[in-house]
C-alpha cells in the first residue's frame, strides 16, 4: 500500500475530471463587492450605505450557504461509502445477482439487469441528500425550479447515467471475464476513447435534454467576439446562450465539447445581468480554455487517473474478495455482484487523491484568467464581473484554505480579484 500511495496522489487528477469534463462545467464562481455608487450627493450616500448593508448581508448568506454545501458534500461521501459497504458486506449485492439469475442466466443480461437495479437502488438511497441539496438552493433563493421540475431532471439524469453505465459496466465485465489479468489495461484504453466520444457528443446529445441552446444573435456581443477572435488570431468560436434561468438564479459560462462540437456557452442570467464589457471578459476567459486545450489536458489526466484506479482495483479487489468471501458471497471479480466493490475502491481512491484535480483545475483557471486580462486589457470589467458572479452565485470570497485545497476548482474570488489588480500587462 505504501508503494501505491505516492502514485495515487500524483495522479487522481482524473476520474474527478470525467464527471466535470462531460459538460465541462466552468463555474466562473465567486466574490462580493458591488461597486458603490460614485455620486456624492447625500441621497446617494444613503444609497451607498444601503448597498453596503446589502453586500454585507449577502456575504453572510454566502458563507452560511457554502458551509452548508461543504458539509453536505462530506456527509454525502461518507453516506455513499456506508451504503456500498453495507450493500456488499450484508450480502445484498450477491442476493440481487442471484435473484436476477432466476430470470436469466445469460451473462450479458445478468450484468445489464444488475446495473439497472443497482443504479435505481443507489438513486433511492441517495435521494435524501440530493433532496437536501435542492432544498438548500430554495432556502437561499437560488432555485427557479419547483420540486416536480427538479425531480423530473433527476430522473432524466438517471436515465442518461443509466445508458452510459450500461455500456461501461458491460465492457468492464466482459474484459474481466475474457482477460482476468490484463483487463484493466484494455478497460483503461477503451475508457479514453469512450471519454472522448462522450465529451464530443455531450453538447449535442446530452446537454440539449436539459436546456435550450441558442446561437448568440448578431449584435454588439457578437461583434466583440469576432474582434476578440481576430485579436487572438483564431477562428471565430461557436457561441451559444442557454436558458439557465430555467433552473437557477445563478450566472455561469462554460467552454465545452470537443472537435466539431466545441463551443462557448453563456447562461442567459449572465448575458442579462452583465455589462457588455463584463461578458466580453467572460468570453475571453472561455476562449483561453479552448486555445490552451484545457479539455484535452483534462482528458489526458483523467486517462492516467482512471488507469491507475483500474490497476488499484485489479490489485486489491481479488484480495478483498478472498479475505471476505463468506460475507460477500462473491468468489471472483468477474461476478457482476462485485460492482459495488469497484465503486467503493474508486470512491476511496478519489478521497485519497481528492486535492489533485482541483489543484490542476485552479491552475488552468488562472491561465484562462490571465488570457482574459491580456486579451481585453480591461481589469475593471474583470473585477466587476467577478464581484457580480459572487453576488449572484452566493460564493464565499474567502473560504478556509483547507476547503480551497480540497474542493475549489477555481481560485476563490478574492484571489482572482487580487490577481487582476496586481496583474502587469
Ligand atoms: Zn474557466
Amino acid at each position: 500500500m505504501r508503494r501505491i500511495l505516492p502514485f495515487v496522489l500524483l495522479v487522481f487528477v482524473a476520474f474527478a475530471f470525467l464527471a466535470k469534463a462531460i459538460p465541462a462545467q466552468d463555474e466562473t464562481e465567486q466574490a462580493l463587492q458591488l461597486a458603490a455608487p460614485t455620486d456624492s450627493s447625500e441621497e446617494s450616500a444613503a444609497q451607498a450605505t444601503q448597498v453596503q448593508q446589502d453586500k454585507e448581508e449577502r456575504l453572510q448568506q454566502a458563507i452560511a450557504y457554502q458551509r452548508a454545501k461543504n458539509t453536505l458534500y462530506f456527509v454525502d461521501q461518507g453516506y455513499g461509502i456506508l451504503f456500498l459497504v453495507l450493500f456488499l458486506f450484508l450480502g445484498i449485492s450477491a442476493f440481487l445477482r442471484r435473484q436476477i439469475e432466476r430470470i436469466t442466466r445469460k451473462r450479458f443480461w445478468v450484468v445489464a439487469f444488475y446495473t439497472l437495479f443497482f443504479l435505481i437502488i443507489a438513486f433511492i438511497v441517495g435521494f435524501p441528500t440530493s433532496y437536501y441539496g435542492f432544498s438548500l438552493e430554495h432556502k437561499y433563493e437560488l432555485s427557479n425550479q419547483t420540486f416536480l421540475q427538479w425531480f423530473g431532471e433527476e430522473l432524466l439524469g438517471l436515465l442518461v447515467i443509466g445508458i452510459i453505465a450500461l455500456i461501461a459496466v458491460e465492457g468492464i465485465y466482459l474484459a474481466l471475464k475474457k482477460a482476468p489479468r490484463t483487463w484493466w489495461i484494455y478497460v483503461s484504453v477503451v475508457f479514453v476513447g469512450f471519454a472522448v466520444v462522450l465529451v464530443n457528443l455531450a453538447p449535442v446529445l446530452i446537454m440539449p435534454l436539459f436546456n435550450v441552446y441558442t446561437p448568440l444573435p448578431e449584435g454588439e456581443l457578437r461583434e466583440r467576439l469576432v474582434s476578440l477572435s481576430h485579436k487572438a488570431n483564431v477562428e471565430v468560436e461557436d457561441i451559444f446562450t442557454m436558458d439557465m434561468s430555467k433552473q437557477t438564479k445563478k450566472a455561469n459560462a462554460m467552454f465545452t465539447g470537443l472537435g466539431n462540437t466545441k463551443r462557448i456557452v453563456l447562461g442567459d442570467n449572465l448575458v442579462d445581468e452583465f455589462s457588455t464589457d463584463e461578458v466580453e471578459v467572460v468570453i475571453a476567459h472561455e476562449m483561453g480554455h479552448n486555445l490552451m486545450h484545457h479539455i484535452w489536458k483534462g482528458i489526458f489526466l483523467s486517462a492516467i487517473g482512471s488507469a491507475i484506479g483500474f490497476l488499484i482495483i485489479h490489485l486489491t479487489g481479488p484480495r478483498i474478495i478472498i479475505r471476505f468471501r463468506n460475507r460477500l458471497k462473491i468468489d471472483k471479480m468477474a461476478d457482476v455482484a462485485s460492482l459495488p466493490l469497484i465503486f467503493l475502491i474508486f470512491v476511496i481512491y478519489g478521497l485519497i487523491t481528492m486535492p489533485v484535480f482541483p489543484a490542476f483545475s485552479r491552475h488552468m483557471e488562472r491561465q484562462a484568467d490571465k488570457f482574459a486580462l491580456d486579451m481585453t486589457q480591461n481589469k475593471e470589467a474583470f473585477i466587476s464581473a467577478m464581484d457580480e458572479l459572487a453576488y449572484m452565485n452566493l460564493s464565499d470570497p474567502n473560504p478556509s484554505p483547507i476547503i480551497e485545497f480540497l474542493l475549489y476548482d477555481h481560485p476563490p474570488i478574492s484571489k482572482r480579484i487580487k490577481f487582476a489588480q496586481e496583474y502587469q500587462f
